[in-house]
């Protein structure tokens, strides 16, 4: 099957961009959605092929720029290369994500790799229909025990997909351990958020870890990742979040490691920031890693209104020279704009800022050179004067 591009979408994949939109293409009424379309301009010339999406503004996924064949093959190929990746460049590591998506050019599928287990999503009508072949492809690469799935995501509903959870693959264990550094955890693949942690965050935690000191505050803090690391060098951590399940994990993973310094807290970070700097309290490193406030383009004002409100307050709270290690996740908040709502929190707290590190997601996160506006992920770590 064909699909024609409108000038303006063939000079889009020529550049290089991966993704073509709805109103770049008329897509043949007999195309249901999921399949391997060859892509071509308006003179017929075939550009390559790509995965086909019905209800999505997306229209199309690019696979290749060539005529190969998408068999199972092609597929096999691709996941192999990118756990090679991962094998080369986190050697001795066992969790890490396998695959990210465009990054790793299979649209529509995350894979992250928990040791002997895995937990996958898939997002796209084209991956769910190979479902089947994909788990027997992962489950031979990588020699798993059991896989989960959590495409239990709302972005499945763009794509005219129900959000669906459970384990596909073999048996899998209530928790599963996982190591970050010195600091080991078990998490919830099946009942965790998002695949059972936050893998894109995890060379960040080792990185805060490093920079801890005195009193430290890890907010959002969910099964600990930052807390514990900081617990390493810092004198005393409290670990924030207001999810009761998550504050158990953390509490776990704290007796686990047998750490001694950690305060776990159930609790509202917004409130509590505002308690602290009320009662006149004091920290020498705070973490903040909030949920996406901005989840759509239309919301992106008032998520920074939120990402400035605590990150004024953290810095209020920090003592002279004091470390700050602040995260957003909204695709739709640009560095740029992350920066500038820093500055004007530093502004309203007459506080110096100095940026230390501007950090990203984990190395298994590769981005699209293409499709930089996939990288969602800002990690800073600033010092406050
Ligand atoms: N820092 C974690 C990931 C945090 S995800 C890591 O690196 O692994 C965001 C967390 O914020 C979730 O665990 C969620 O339960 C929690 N959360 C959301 N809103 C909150 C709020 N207002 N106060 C405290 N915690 C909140």
């Amino acid at each position: 099957m064909e699909v024609v591009l409108s000038p303006r979408g063939a000079s889009r994949w020529m550049a290089g961009h991966p993704w073509i939109f709805q109103s770049d293409i008329t897509p043949p009424a007999t195309l249901a959605g999921g399949e391997v379309v060859r892509v071509c301009d308006q003179r017929g010339r075939c550009l390559g092929q790509a995965f086909y999406s019905r209800s999505s503004k997306i229209s199309l996924r690019r696979l290749s720029r060539d005529e190969r064949p998408v068999d199972e093959d092609f597929f096999r190929q691709r996941i192999r290369t990118a756990v090679e990746l991962r094998r080369a460049m986190l050697p001795g590591e066992t969790t890490w994500r396998a695959i990210h998506g465009d990054g790793d050019e299979l649209p529509g599928l995350v894979v992250d790799r928990y040791g002997d287990y895995l937990s996958v999503q898939f997002l796209i009508p084209a991956i769910e229909q190979r479902r089947e072949m994909l788990v027997r492809l992962l489950a031979e690469t990588l020699a798993c025990k059991g896989i989960v799935n959590r495409s239990d995501v709302a972005v499945r509903g763009l794509e005219g997909l129900p959000a669906e959870k459970g384990v596909i693959y073999g048996t899998v264990p209530d928790t599963v351990p996982m190591r970050e550094g010195q600091i080991e955890m078990a998490v919830n693949l099946l009942e965790g958020q998002k695949t059972g942690a936050f893998l894109d965050q995890r060379e960040n935690h080792i990185v805060a870890g490093r920079y801890a000191r005195g009193r430290a505050l890890d907010c959002f803090s969910y099964v600990g990742g930052f807390a514990l690391q900081m617990a390493r060098r810092a004198d005393h951590v409290t670990a924030i979040d207001s999810s009761e399940p998550a504050c158990e994990q953390i509490r776990a993973n704290v007796g686990r490691n047998k750490l001694a310094n950690v305060e776990v807290l159930c609790a509202n970070v917004f409130d509590f920031l505002r308690a602290e700097f009320d009662a006149g309290k004091r920290y020498d490193t705070i973490v903040l890693d909030p949920p996406a406030f901005a989840r759509n383009k239309a919301a992106r004002d008032a998520g920074l209104r939120g990402y400035k409100e605590i990150n004024l307050r953290a810095m209020q709270l920090l003592t002279p020279g004091g470390y700050l290690i602040s995260s957003s996740c909204s695709h739709h908040i640009d560095e740029e704009h992350f920066e500038t709502m820093l500055q004007a929190a530093a502004a309203d707290a007459h506080r110096e800022v100095q940026i230390i590190e501007r950090r990203g997601a984990g190395r298994d996160h590769p981005v699209l050179l293409a499709l930089r506006e996939t990288r969602y992920l800002k990690c800073y770590v600033l010092r406050v004067l």
